[in-house]
C-alpha cells in the first residue's frame, strides 16, 4: 500500500466525487492566486475589497453554491463543504464572508422569502453583485435570541422596524439584510433594503480576531417597510434557527481548512529550522505535537465528510450538525495553538498564517452557537432533559 501522504494521511479526499474535487481544486487555486497574498495586508489593516471578493466568488459559483435555482449552482452539500474548507485554510473571515452570504442571507430568502424576495435578490447574490447580511444578535440578545428586542409594527399597510443587531458581519456593505426581529405573532423575518431610510451600519472596530471580516452594528429606526417584505410564512425562532443550522454546517467543515493549514505550517517550518544541530521536527516533543495534529486534522476531516454525507443522502439532524461544530472548532482550536508554540517566535507573526488562525479561531468558537449552547443541544439530544435555562 502506498505511504500515506503527510497533507492527507487518512486519505479522505480520495471519497471525493469528480465535481467536489474539480471545486477543490478551483478555490485552491483561486486562493493561491487572489487571496493568500493578501490576506495577512486584510488582517492587519481590516479592511477588505467586500465588492471585488463577492464579484470573484460569484464567478467560482461559490455564493449559495447548494441553493438550487435562481442562478445558483446546486451543487452537493459535500462539495459546498469542501469549498469551505479550502477558503477557511486561507482565513476564516473569507470563509465566513461566504458562509453570511450563501447559507444565512442568501439561504433565508431561498427556503422563507416570498417568490418575489427570490427572483429580486437571488441571482444578483448569486452573481455577487449584492451583498447581503443576517441580523438575528443584539447587544443584550446573544446565545438567547428570543429575548430579542428588535420590534416590528404594522402601520396600516406598512411595517415599522425599530431597534439594534449588533455585530453583523458584511453590515456596512450589504445591500439587503435579512432582520429578524419581534411582531404581535411572534419572530419575523424582514427583507431590508439597507438604502431604505432609518438603516445605518456602523463599523464594529477593535477586533482582535476575524479581523479580515467586516462587522457591524445595525440601527433600525422607524425603517418603515411595505407589507411585501416580511417572510411570508415562518414565526417563532424555527426560521432563524434553521438558517443558521446551514451557516454551522458550513463552519464545521471550514474549520478543517484552519487546521490544516496550521498543522501544514508547523510540520513545514520544523523540518526546516534547526536548534541544537539538527531540525525542530527530529525531536521527540515535536513529533508528539506533530502526531497530535495530523490526528486532529484527520478525525475533524473524517466527522465533515460524515456530516456532509448525512446532508446529502437528506438525514442530516441538527444536533449531529452541534456535534460537527462543537467538536470540529474545539479540534481546530487545539491544532493553531499547539502550532503556534511549535514556530516559537515567529508563531505570533502576522508573517506566518498560525496566530491569525488561531485568533480567529476563537470568533468562529463564539458564533453561531457558542461552543457551551452547541453542549447543551448536544446534552439534551443524549439525556432528553433541556439544560439551557
Ligand atoms: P452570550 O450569549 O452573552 O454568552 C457569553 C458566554 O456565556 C458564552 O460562553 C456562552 O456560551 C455562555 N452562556 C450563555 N448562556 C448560557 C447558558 N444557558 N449556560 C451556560 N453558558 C451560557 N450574529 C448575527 O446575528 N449575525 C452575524 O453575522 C454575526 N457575525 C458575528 C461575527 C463575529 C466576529 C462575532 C464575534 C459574532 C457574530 N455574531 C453574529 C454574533 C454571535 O452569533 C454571538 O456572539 C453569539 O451568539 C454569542 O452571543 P453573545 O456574544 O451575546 O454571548
Amino acid at each position: 500500500s502506498p505511504t500515506p501522504d503527510p497533507h492527507d494521511f487518512l486519505d479522505l479526499d480520495a471519497g471525493l466525487g469528480d465535481d467536489e474535487r474539480a471545486i477543490r481544486d478551483a478555490v485552491r487555486g483561486f486562493a493561491r492566486d487572489r487571496l493568500l497574498d493578501r490576506v495577512a495586508d486584510w488582517y492587519e489593516t481590516g479592511a477588505l475589497p467586500a465588492r471585488e471578493l463577492a464579484k470573484g466568488f460569484g464567478e467560482l459559483g461559490l455564493l449559495g453554491m447548494h441553493l438550487e435555482g435562481y442562478g445558483c449552482a446546486g451543487t452537493s452539500a459535500v462539495a459546498y463543504g469542501v469549498a469551505c474548507r479550502e477558503l477557511e485554510a486561507v482565513d476564516s473571515g473569507l470563509r465566513s464572508f461566504v458562509s453570511v452570504q450563501g447559507s444565512l442571507a442568501m439561504y433565508a430568502i431561498h427556503r422563507w422569502g416570498s417568490e418575489e424576495h427570490r427572483a429580486e435578490w437571488l441571482p444578483r447574490m448569486a452573481a455577487g453583485d449584492a451583498l447581503g447580511c443576517f441580523g438575528l444578535t443584539e447587544p443584550d440578545a446573544g446565545s438567547d435570541p428570543g429575548s430579542m428586542r428588535t420590534r416590528a409594527v404594522r402601520d396600516g399597510a406598512d411595517w415599522v422596524l425599530n431597534g439594534t443587531k449588533m455585530w453583523i458581519t458584511n453590515g456596512t456593505v450589504s445591500d439587503v439584510a435579512v432582520v429578524w426581529a419581534q411582531t404581535d405573532e411572534g419572530i419575523r423575518g424582514f427583507v431590508v433594503p439597507t438604502a431604505t431610510p432609518g438603516f445605518t451600519a456602523n463599523e464594529v472596530k477593535h477586533k482582535l480576531s476575524l479581523r479580515a471580516s467586516l462587522t457591524a452594528e445595525l440601527v433600525l429606526d422607524g425603517v418603515r417597510l411595505p407589507e411585501s417584505a416580511v417572510f411570508p410564512e415562518v414565526r417563532g425562532l424555527r426560521g432563524p434557527l434553521s438558517c443558521l443550522n446551514e451557516a454551522r454546517y458550513g463552519i464545521l467543515f471550514g474549520v478543517v481548512g484552519a487546521a490544516r493549514a496550521c498543522y501544514q505550517a508547523a510540520l513545514e517550518y520544523t523540518l526546516a529550522r534547526e536548534q541544537f544541530g539538527k531540525p525542530l521536527a527530529g525531536f521527540q516533543l515535536t513529533q508528539r505535537k506533530l502526531a497530535d495534529l495530523v490526528v486532529e486534522v484527520n478525525r475533524a476531516g473524517l466527522v465533515a465528510l460524515q456530516i456532509g454525507r448525512l446532508k446529502d443522502a437528506g438525514t442530516l439532524h441538527r444536533d449531529q450538525v452541534s456535534f460537527g461544530k462543537m467538536a470540529n472548532v474545539r479540534s481546530a482550536l487545539e491544532v493553531a495553538r499547539t502550532a503556534r508554540s511549535m514556530l516559537g517566535a515567529n508563531g505570533i507573526s502576522l508573517e506566518y498564517p498560525v496566530m491569525r488562525h488561531m485568533a480567529n479561531l476563537e470568533t468562529v468558537l463564539t458564533y453561531e452557537g457558542t461552543e457551551e449552547m452547541h453542549a447543551l443541544s448536544l446534552g439534551q439530544a443524549v439525556t432528553g432533559i433541556p439544560a439551557f435555562r
